[in-house]
């Protein structure tokens, strides 16, 4: 140091020592953050760093010591200081490398522990997923199962009266929307009381089945609607169908109860179960349901009238 600048020694060491112990103070970066971490290079580094350099000086220290004392000759000394720092060397090496396999064994039966929990984790969570996924299936099978039947009719299986209302409702905004027709045709069996009193509810019931269906045979549109109206009685809501049409449909559906041939002996106007018809069809002033239902009903009211077995329309 004499020879570049004029720092004395002590000043220059001192210096050095300020500028590391600087350096080491920033534990965020450098060499320090692994001597403070829990990591493997910060177990090796906090044991051997501080270690190793204190045993070879004193070691060395010895060494001068003894042969200063007189104890053995220069060559005695050198090589009992390498077979010293050798022995030192490498028991604080084996003694680190069985703290480090020790903690590596433990921090790996970790890892797989957690890897097994993981893996259990998830299966768990797909099992979950799918359960999860078939209940939302279920659910909306339900939902749509229930809100078809809050519509249906039970015994017939056709729209109920409900479904009717909200259905002729909803076409009538259409059909003032487009203006367009819209034709309703109301049912009512022949002299039911006398088929009921005579055969009995339990045949009464079968024979309105029958009867339900025959109906709605006659309806092949999509948007045609079949529903069970009152007890014997049916209403068709026919979209987009002129009155000629509509009475058309009514015919066949007439026709139709006709072709099932129920016996009905207590009938005055034939041996058989028949059914009477009332057709309206919407205009395109008409402002409530009601006055389509009322138009049909009366027609139906005149085909009674007219000795029933027969469609009327206004
Ligand atoms: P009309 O030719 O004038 O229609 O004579 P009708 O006897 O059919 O007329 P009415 O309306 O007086 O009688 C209807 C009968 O329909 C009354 C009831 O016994 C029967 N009825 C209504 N609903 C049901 C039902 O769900 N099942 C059965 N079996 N009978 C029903
Ligand atoms: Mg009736
Ligand atoms: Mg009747």
């Amino acid at each position: 140091v004499g020879i570049y600048t004029s720092m004395a020694l002590h000043t220059a060491l001192s210096f050095i020592l300020l500028t590391l112990a600087l350096l080491a103070s920033d534990t965020k970066y450098g060499f320090t953050r692994i001597a403070i971490s829990d990591t493997s290079g910060g177990l090796l580094s906090r044991w051997l760093l501080p270690t190793l350099p204190v045993m070879i000086f004193s070691i060395g220290w010895l060494r001068l010591n003894g042969e200063l004392a007189g104890y053995y000759e220069f060559e005695f000394g050198l090589a009992l200081m390498v077979l010293l720092s050798i022995t030192v060397c490498v028991i604080a090496v084996a003694w680190i490398a069985l703290v480090l396999h020790r903690t590596d064994r433990t921090r790996k039966a970790a890892e797989n522990e957690i890897r097994s929990l993981n893996a259990g984790l998830e299966k768990r969570v797909t099992e979950r997923t799918q359960e999860l996924a078939q209940l939302s299936d279920e659910l909306s099978a339900a939902n749509k199962s229930l809100e078809l039947l809050s519509q249906q009719d039970a015994m017939t299986g056709l729209a109920n009266r409900r479904h009717f209302d909200s259905y002729l409702d909803g076409q009538l905004n259409v059909t003032r929307r487009y203006n367009r027709a819209l034709g309703l045709v109301l049912f009512d069996v022949d002299f039911f009381k006398a088929y009921n009193d005579h055969y009995g509810h339990p045949a009464g019931d079968e024979c309105l089945k029958q009867v339900a269906q025959a109906i709605r045979s006659c309806c092949r549109r999509p948007s045609d609607l079949v529903a069970r109206y009152g007890g014997e009685e049916f209403a068709m809501i026919l979209p987009d169908t002129g009155l000629r049409g509509s009475i058309q449909i009514a015919e066949a559906a007439r026709a139709a109860v006709m072709g099932l041939n129920i016996m009905h002996e207590h009938s005055a106007v034939s041996s058989i179960v028949t059914i009477s018809g009332g057709v309206a069809t919407a205009l395109a002033d008409a402002q409530y349901e009601g006055d389509l239902i009322a138009a049909a009903d009366k027609m139906l009211y005149d085909a009674k009238d007219l000795g029933r077995n027969r469609v009327s329309s206004a």
